[in-house]
Parts: structure tokens; sequence; C-alpha cells
């Protein structure tokens, strides 16, 4: 079976602003580095229903989102919904393709179609919480993924890892009372958002693994290999979902890890071994961030091929 790789055009479209680093270049760079990797097929993203982004978000939050973004004009024409999160025309079905990814991924794989998922989508979700925008996010995609397969297809338990260089507060704030959801991130401390600290645990279903400014391979590797993947195997879930964001590699901007291409081809193949032994090989993999583009289609495209295998 297939690799699936959903992506929809719709995704250029949401536009932060033109020194913003949350760009839609950046798709077009995940996509030439995926588009002809062989064991691949690609599909065009859905948008998510209401009923689906109303799993992890409040009704009163999508109805603001909706009031905030702006009608298409000429021009950069963006809205604020926080200091650095913006709204233009289109981002709502951008926003939506994100979500309605990684809900079709899960039906895919659940139904025997595919072997797993990427879904290369933007603006990214793991800032988001249930009625806030934050970090260039506005839906929060692995969440909106992870309650879909609890409620529509009789999963009892989902781990997310995520080894974006941020943290991702706003998964954790919506999983942090939630037993059947497992969320394990590596991320760069200090660096925005400020929260992350290991005695951060919600019920003993949270595992922050922070790296210094200045770490690379040898640390990533040794924080997943020692805590993550132990802790991902005690806890034994149903489906693995990753928000892969690619901005801990060294070529990034905003972050100071200096993590390789091979780094994200070692850790997507140690989740891989892990779900094929464990839960059917189910892993659906998102994207989050990642701010150069050679970075982020070398290391996409080294993630991807490791899901393949
Ligand atoms: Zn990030």
């Amino acid at each position: 079976m297939k690799t699936l790789i959903l992506h929809h055009d719709d995704c250029i479209k949401h536009e932060p602003g033109r020194r913003h680093p949350e760009a839609p270049a950046r798709i077009t760079a995940v996509l030439n580095g995926v588009k002809n990797l062989p064991g691949t097929e690609i599909l065009p993203a859905p948008r998510a229903t209401l009923e689906q982004l109303q799993l992890a978000h409040a009704p009163e939050y999508w109805e603001r989102l909706l009031e905030l973004e702006p009608a298409p004009e000429p021009g950069e024409n963006r809205v604020a919904a926080d200091p650095d999160t913006f709204l233009s025309a289109g981002s709502i079905d951008a926003t939506l393709r994100g979500s309605g990814a990684a809900c079709f991924a899960i039906d895919q794989i659940f139904a025997g179609k595919v072997k797993n998922a990427f879904c290369a989508i933007r603006p990214p979700g793991h800032h988001a919480g249930v009625e806030t925008a934050m970090g260039f996010c506005l839906l929060n995609h692995a969440a909106v993924a992870t309650r879909h397969a609890l409620t529509t297809h009789g999963v009892q338990r989902v781990a997310i890892l995520d080894f974006d260089v941020h943290h991702g507060n706003g998964t954790q704030a919506i999983f942090e009372a939630s037993p059947e959801v497992l969320y394990i991130s590596s991320h760069q401390m200090p660096l925005y958002p400020g929260t992350g600290y290991p005695a951060e645990t919600g019920c003993g279903n949270i595992l922050n693994l922070p790296l210094v400014p200045g770490a690379g391979s040898v640390e990533f590797r040794a924080a997943w290999s020692g805590h993550g993947l132990t802790a991902l195997e005690h806890f034994g879930p149903d489906l693995v979902i990753i928000s892969a964001g690619f901005d801990a590699h060294e070529r990034d901007p905003l972050g100071q890890i200096e993590l390789q291409d091979e780094d994200y081809g070692w850790i997507t193949s140690e989740i891989c071994a892990y779900a094929a032994s464990a839960c059917g090989g189910r892993v659906i993999s998102i994207l989050e961030g990642g701010y150069d583009l050679d970075a982020l289609a070398s290391a996409s495209a080294a993630h991807v091929t490791a899901l393949t295998n």
C-alpha cells in the first residue's frame, strides 16, 4: 500500500503578509520535496466539516474567525487574530483543508486504502487552542484529527508526537485532562511560546522533552530513544499522529536546534517501526512549522521517504 500525500491549492491562498515567515512558498517547497517520491499517491484534501472542527474548537471561536476573515480585494489585506497570526481572504478555506486533510487521512487508513499519510497543508495548527488563534495557527489539525479518530473509528487511544522546534501548547492544553491521548513533544527551550517544561505532565499523559539551544542530532535522538519512544510503547496507542514541524532543522531561521535531514528520517522510521508492530502501522503526519524553504523540501522528503519504507 502507498503513503497518501494530501494537499490542496487553497492552502497557498492563506497570505499572512509579505514578510511573514509562514509564507505560501512553504507548501510549494514541501510539494517539490515529496511529489515524485516512489510509493506515494497525492490526493486533494477535502474541507473539514463544521462538526469535525467543533470536536476541538468552541463554536463561538469559529464564528469569530469567520467574522475576522477579510473580503478579497487587491493588495495586501490582512486582519490580526493575535500578534503573530493573521487572516487574509482565503484563510478560512486554507485552514479547513488542513483539518479536513487530517480527518480524511484517518478515514483512508481505517478503510485500509493507504498505508499511512502526510498532510502537506498550512497554516499549521499546534499552537491553536479551543478558542484561541496563536503562533500562526487557526485550527488545531492534530487535535481535530485525534478527536475524529476517537469518535468515529472506535479508537481507544491516540498518541500525538510533536517534533516541531516550538512546544505545541495548544495541543497540550486541549488534551491535558484526556487520559486517552498521549502528547509527547521535543522542542527548544527557552523559545516561543514559553511552555513545555518537564513538570507539565497533564494527567500523566504529557511528556515534554526540552532541548537547549545548540542541541543537535545526538541530543534529539537521545531524548526520543531514551524517553519518548519508551513512553509511546508503554501507552500502546491505536493510532499515531505526528505534528511534523521542520523548524528544528539546522538551516531554520526561527530555531537554534541543529537537526539534519537524516534526523527526520530517523525519528520517522522509529515511529513507523513501532506503529507497524503495535498498531497496524497507522500513522498520519501533519505539517506544522519549518521556515527555510530548502530545509523544508529536503527534510520533508526524508520524512515521507521513511513513511513509505
Ligand atoms: Zn514551530
